[in-house]
């Protein structure tokens, strides 16, 4: 089953078409990395999903209903109920530096859901479990090193219960030693079944726990595939270029 459906989608700053007719799908359970060179509109893709960006024309679809339809927008109230589908993750964590960890996780459900104080406690323990950080719920943000923060803003994006992920090069800001610890979170949530799109660099990651890579550039899918067949055996000469590139 289809979670995403992206189909025509186009957007344009002035006369600069940073995405040109992209076309895709994400099904549930699939875990997509989307690799290709800075500029190639990564970033302007997945913000369109959760439409911190509005596109001039094409489709999204979210679990079968649609954010945007043809370049014309469903309602205020449509797009808030389904872009609350749709979990972010940020390269810079994005977290509230006045509030504590605990505070940054239940902010948002406590606001848009309502939930009891002691649903939220149980849940935010719970996820900073997954995410290695018992202990760490009344430590501020800047008391965290890079990879901690990231995986506090990974937890904070699953108390929201989302039904799909979205990660902007989550690792890109971190120093290459606390890489792997959120790496690890995103694999195990990949284990766990979660549905994800990843804007990586990380090619290492893309081809061990990918289950299907988007090559972008210049605004377009070039070339799309499982991992060991990209990776493999890349079919066009800009992905072999921007492969032997990033080797
Ligand atoms: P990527 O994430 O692959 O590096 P982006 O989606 O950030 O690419 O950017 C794609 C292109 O859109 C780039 O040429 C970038 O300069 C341009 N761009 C992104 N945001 C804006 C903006 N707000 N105004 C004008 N140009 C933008
Ligand atoms: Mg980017």
């Amino acid at each position: 089953m289809a979670i995403i459906e992206v189909s025509g989608l186009k957007k344009s700053y002035g006369t600069l078409d940073v995405l040109k007719r992209i076309t895709f799908d994400v099904s549930k359970n699939d875990v997509v990395a989307v690799i290709g060179p800075s500029g190639s509109g990564k970033s302007t893709m997945l913000r369109s999903l959760v439409h911190l960006e509005e596109v001039n024309g094409g489709t999204i679809r979210v679990a079968g209903e649609d954010l945007v339809r043809d370049g014309v927008y469903s309602k205020p109230q449509e797009i808030k109920r389904i872009t609350a589908k749709m979990g972010m993750v940020f390269q810079h964590f994005n977290l509230f530096p006045h509030l504590t960890v605990q505070e940054n996780l239940e902010l948002a459900p406590r606001l848009v859901k309502g939930e009891s104080s002691e649903a939220l406690r149980r849940r935010s323990s719970e996820l900073l479990e997954k995410v290695g950080l018992t202990g760490r719920a009344a430590a501020y943000p800047a008391k965290l090193s890079g990879g901690q923060k990231q995986r506090v803003a990974i937890a904070r994006a699953l108390m929201m219960n989302p039904e799909i992920l979205l990660f902007d090069e989550p690792t890109s800001a971190l120093d290459p030693e606390l890489t792997g610890e959120v790496l690890q979170v995103m694999k195990s949530l990949a284990e766990e079944h979660m549905t994800m799109i990843v804007v990586t660099h990380e090619m290492g990651f893309a081809r061990e726990v990918a289950s299907r890579v988007l090559f972008m550039d210049n605004g377009e899918i070039i070339e799309s595939g499982p991992p060991e067949q990209l990776f493999g055996s890349p079919q066009h000469e800009r992905t072999k270029a921007f492969l032997g590139r990033s080797y």
